[in-house]
């Protein structure tokens, strides 16, 4: 029963990936994700003796799910994915060191009552990854949070930790000695540490999805060392999707994934910048002078940014987006892969809203089509629509792909000042001679707009 139980929930989770790969089919991939973790549930419940210990177990983390997920807004969801990626790592730590004090209890011991050296490498891999992830996912969900900005840490201190961790694995792995047990134990949780902590700001983003593929591997880990098929098969998918979602938004923002885990001077960088407030001038506009230009437009590009998200503006949007389709304006919505906060932050607020899959373009299907558009309409983004980018070497963002909005012959930006996005940097884009700050919160803005028009 239990095997059945397990394979259908694979094939679950299998299904659940597909149908997360496009919007129109998410639904029904987060569906079958639910039906494949109630069976693996149901799974895990068969196979025990005592009955009592899964059911309080399921009841006490699916209560603890639904309480925290309540309290979550979708600005703070990539911060709880990080501190969800914590508990996988801890969870692996945990089991990883219970097979290696109880090994007769897991069924990897010989007839002289040593750890079959196989085990020895799933455990001390497992503890490594468990431990990385663990820590690397707490100074993530900090920095995600807002509470620490991270500082910056020697390239050669890090690799000296990374050698530390390799020998003290190998060793681990011959002698099974505790002294080595422990030592891999704690370089591991230092390097999870020294590893996030001097990362920058715009690269956050690749560093959650980086976790998310650590934690899979570490429940494939566990799943090795508990024998469960289903374990290993699940975090096999999350760790091969999050690692190919980590090269895609690697790609998307026109760096190597080397480059992101080693970029030690962004902070520094970062923060400089922060403080480069300027004193240049910039065109203010009032929404009736936005409305008269959108009525007149043969085209719009909309760019939703983070600041969208912040003020739930996506329902008055599509309220304005209908109005100027109805007056014979075309309407689009460009999506910046790393717009807002975590991947498809903007597409799932605009499926939200009920906006058409067709009028969604992604950054290269859409980019060229600035030049040739009346208006572009950009609400509450910032970095996704930075020249600097482009122009500048010395910026740390230089090199990632942006949204050439500044090619349109008018562009709206709506935000609530003129201060910075969340790589803390100057946008030259808002002092352009074709740009009209419309400062305030989006929403209200829109809303004055529809009024307006
Ligand atoms: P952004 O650069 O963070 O800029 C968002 C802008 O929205 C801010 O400049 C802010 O300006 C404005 N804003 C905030 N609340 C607002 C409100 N209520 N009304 C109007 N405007 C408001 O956002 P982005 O252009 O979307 O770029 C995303 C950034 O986040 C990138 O640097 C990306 O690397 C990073 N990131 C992305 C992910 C991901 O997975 N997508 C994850 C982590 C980090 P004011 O304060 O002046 O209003």
């Amino acid at each position: 029963m239990t095997d059945i139980l397990y394979l259908i929930s694979a094939i679950c989770f299998i299904f659940a990936l597909k149908g997360l790969s496009s919007a129109d089919t998410a639904k029904s991939g987060n569906i079958y994700g639910i039906v494949g973790i109630v069976l693996a549930c149901l799974g895990a419940y068969t196979s025990s003796c005592n009955l009592l210990y899964p059911l309080i177990a399921i009841l006490l983390g699916g209560s603890i799910g639904i309480f925290i997920s309540k309290r979550i807004s979708m600005t703070q969801l990539p911060e709880m994915v990080a501190g969800f990626h914590s508990l996988v790592g801890l969870s692996a730590l945990l089991i990883d060191s219970a097979a290696y004090f109880s090994p007769e209890l897991f069924g990897i011991v010989n007839n002289n009552g040593d750890i079959y050296i196989s085990s020895l490498i799933e455990i001390g891999l497992g503890i490594a990854i468990g431990a990385v992830t663990f820590t690397g996912s707490i100074i993530a969900f900090l920095k995600l949070k807002g509470v620490y900005k991270g500082q910056t840490i020697n390239l050669v201190f890090n690799s000296f930790i990374g050698l530390i961790v390799i020998l003290f694995l190998i060793t681990f792995t011959i002698t099974a000695d505790i002294k080595y047990f422990y030592g891999l134990i704690i370089f591991s949780l230092l390097l999870g540490m020294t590893l996030i902590i001097p990362i920058g700001g715009a690269d956050m983003p690749v560093v959650v999805s980086m976790l998310n593929s650590y934690s899979g591997w570490a429940a494939s880990g566990i799943g090795f060392t508990l024998q469960n098929d289903l374990l290993i098969i699940t975090g096999a998918l999350v760790g091969a999707s999050g690692a190919i979602l980590s090269y895609i938004m690697c790609k998307s923002m026109n760096r190597s994934l080397i480059d992101v885990i080693f970029s030690y001077s962004q902070i520094v960088s970062d923060n400089k910048n922060i403080q480069n407030k300027s004193n240049k001038s910039y065109k203010k506009g009032a929404p009736e002078d936005a409305a008269f230009l959108l009525k007149n437009a043969s085209s719009v590009i909309i760019v939703p940014g983070y600041g969208m998200a912040t003020s739930q503006a996506q329902h008055s949007l599509k309220e304005m987006g209908d109005i100027l389709k109805k007056e014979g304006v075309s309407v689009k919505y460009a999506i910046h892969p790393v717009a807002g906060r975590m991947p498809g932050h903007m597409n799932v607020l605009l499926a939200e809203a009920n906006v058409p899959y067709d009028d969604v373009c992604e950054l290269d299907e859409i980019n060229n089509s600035f030049a040739t558009c009346d208006v572009a309409y950009v609400i509450g983004a910032n970095d996704v629509t930075n020249p600097a980018a482009k122009n500048d070497p010395t910026s740390s963002i230089y090199g990632m792909p942006i949204l050439e909005v500044g090619k349109a012959k008018t562009v709206l930006v709506l935000k609530r000042s003129m201060g910075v996005g969340y790589a803390g940097l100057d946008n030259e884009l808002f002092y352009a001679h074709n740009t009209m700050m419309l400062l305030g919160d989006a929403k209200k803005t829109t809303e004055a707009i529809i009024k307006s028009l």
